[in-house]
């Protein structure tokens, strides 16, 4: 998604676009197909322009412990600090330089980092998930366990070592 900052006055715009996921690897794709719904909030006082990215879509995941496919909603916010040319905010490590005569700003990489950084590192179909049992393979949400593995405790196991 491009914005064009040739023409912004020193004021407060706000853009609605709704893109698709493309320029996610294809990784992240599988995850986030898209359409994604982007609000940008552009603030231009002089040569430093802010924007307030919000970003909304719906994601696909796995179950890390029953394994189905489940969609969830997915959010992401970021102020990001842009600078054309060099000036004052330059030892800002969070403020993006760009060449004096920039007219447009490609938001695609800020998107990409939101997305990176809101990924969830566990992902549940729900919190109280049961998953499958180890010893039948039954799927726990859905159909009692035949093999009655699910009553052993992993915890009991190892204290079972030491009592032998
Ligand atoms: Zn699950
Ligand atoms: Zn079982």
């Amino acid at each position: 998604m491009k914005i064009n900052i040739q023409n912004l006055a020193n004021n407060l715009v706000e853009l609605d676009d709704v893109i698709d996921s493309d320029f996610l690897s294809e990784s992240y794709r599988n995850h986030y197909p898209g359409p994604l719904k982007i609000h940008v909030v552009v603030d231009k006082f002089g040569s430093d322009i802010r924007f307030n990215i919000h970003l909304a879509t719906e994601a696909q995941y796995q179950c890390d412990r029953c394994l189905s496919l489940y969609r969830t909603p997915f959010e992401a916010r970021l102020t990001q600090i842009i600078q054309i040319g060099e000036g004052k905010l330059k030892d800002e490590e969070d403020v993006v330089l760009y060449p004096v005569g920039t007219t447009e700003i490609d938001i695609d990489p800020f998107l990409m980092e939101m997305i990176i950084l809101n990924h969830p590192v566990k992902m549940l179909c729900r919190d109280d998930c049961k998953g499958i049992c180890p010893g039948c393979g039954a799927d726990l949400n859905h159909e009692p366990c035949r093999c009655g593995a699910e009553k052993t405790d992993p915890r009991w196991e190892e204290l079972r070592k030491f009592i032998k």
